[in-house]
């Protein structure tokens, strides 16, 4: 229903603002023509990364298109901006042809985005750039700022609104993106502003723009890989690799501080069985679930990962003993009390009730100094809960004992 009204609203609006805006000069078409040829350019160069960075990609979807838009945004008649949306979201959605009613919503959201700022820049008064005094060099950029800032915020409001309203219990990153994706659109932006700049003074040189956006967008996979490579993909945590970069930086820090801090070593309690029982898919639902409440019951410091199989390891920075174990001891109550509905080995509907960790703690200074040290210590504490009968947490042994 938001959705809808505000789909509608947003339709007028542009509508509105076409209807009176500049009738395009031939200047205008010509430029329109340059920003469209980049832009396809680009689209094409950049078409087969841009399917697998999708294909990988689980929150709200950027892309680089704002390269393109946001100097129409500043230079061009919103009629010539509309035009020029549609066209090269047209382009992309033929590339990854997601849904249609995603596809037009964000469009829809591009151009109310692209009207409210091209509507306030004008209205605002924008210099000739090609002769412009320092001071009213100054007062420009500040304008372009501004109208980048309206052209990205609306589209956050209207896209994250669509999303907190449509999920049941949306998390800000979803609702906003992640900050990785936010830097690259502001760069996109920042990217467009040149672009409009060129398009004005020099427009045979947007040509440089295309290349700059292609190896943009090389920078943008680089990124996605090394998140990748740090993370796990069936339960979304860390890996080792990223669990350890993570927990060294913490340690070191805590070092110097003279703090404390906990490693809690959780292993599944008899997930053989559960495997055996309901089929490994039925395994894997349990592994994400298990991941979920982990995510869930720890503070944005903590540092959660997944050490292997069935095996997870969280540092709990500035945690002594103590606390360690109340923390430990509400993970180990949470996870006995999950029922994850999944299916069987014939596909039909089973609820897991209860599956069961064993929980090992160790802390620095008391059982070791080092990540290994404080690894081994946490690994033994789960030991001595297996060899007592499962479903309990254990706190490592002195280390001088
Ligand atoms: P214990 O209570 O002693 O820990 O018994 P356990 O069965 O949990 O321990 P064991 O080490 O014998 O078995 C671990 C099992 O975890 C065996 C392996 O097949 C399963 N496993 C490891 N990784 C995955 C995975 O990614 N998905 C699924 N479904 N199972 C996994
Ligand atoms: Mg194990
Ligand atoms: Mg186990």
């Amino acid at each position: 229903m938001f959705v809808v009204v505000a789909e509608l609203l947003a339709v007028a609006g542009v509508v509105l603002a076409a209807a009176s805006a500049d009738t395009p000069t031939v200047t205008d078409w010509f430029r329109l023509a340059l920003l469209f040829a980049g832009a396809t350019v680009h689209i094409q160069l950049t078409r087969r990364q841009e399917e697998r960075r999708r294909s990988r990609m689980r929150s709200v979807l950027i892309d680089l298109n704002a390269v393109w838009v946001f100097p129409a945004v500043l230079v061009l008649p919103v009629t010539l901006t509309v035009a020029l949306i549609v066209a090269v979201r047209a382009q992309r959605w033929l590339i990854a042809r997601r849904p249609a009613h995603n596809f037009v919503f964000s469009t829809v959201a591009h151009c109310f985005a692209a009207t409210l700022a091209a509507t306030l820049h004008g209205a605002l008064g924008p210099a000739d750039w090609d002769a412009l005094t320092p001071a009213a060099s100054l007062r420009e950029f500040a304008l372009i700022l501004l109208a980048a800032a309206v052209y990205e915020g609306v589209q956050l409001v209207y896209v994250g609104g669509a999303i907190a309203l449509s999920g049941p219990a949306p998390t800000p990153r979803a609702v906003l993106g992640s900050p990785a994706d936010n830097l690259l659109e502001a760069i996109a932006t920042g990217l467009g502003a040149v672009t409009a700049v060129l398009l004005v003074t020099l427009p045979p040189a947007v040509l440089i723009m295309t290349a700059v956006a292609v190896v943009f967008n090389r920078l943008a996979e680089i990124e996605q890989l090394q998140a990748d490579a740090a993370s796990d993909p069936k339960t979304g945590l860390r890996n080792m690799r990223g669990w350890s970069d993570a927990a060294g930086r913490a340690l070191s820090r805590i070092r110097r501080a003279d703090g404390t801090l906990a490693v809690l070593m959780i292993d599944l309690d008899h997930f053989k069985e559960i495997n055996d029982t309901y089929g490994h898919p039925a395994g894997d639902d349990v592994l994400a679930r298990v991941a979920d409440v982990l995510r869930e019951a720890t503070r944005p410091a903590d540092i959660v990962g997944r050490f292997g199989g069935e095996e997870f390891l969280l540092l709990l920075p500035d945690t002594d003993a103590d606390a360690a174990r109340h923390a430990a001891e509400r993970i180990r109550a949470t996870i006995a009390d999950l029922h994850i509905d999944t299916t069987d080995k014939r596909g039909s509907h089973v609820t897991i009730a209860g599956p069961t960790a064993s929980v090992g703690i160790a802390v620095y200074p008391d059982h070791a100094t080092t990540l290994t040290g404080l690894t081994q210590a946490a690994d033994a504490a789960v030991y001595t809960a297996k060899e007592t009968g499962r479903d309990a947490v254990y706190l490592a042994e002195p280390a001088d004992g």
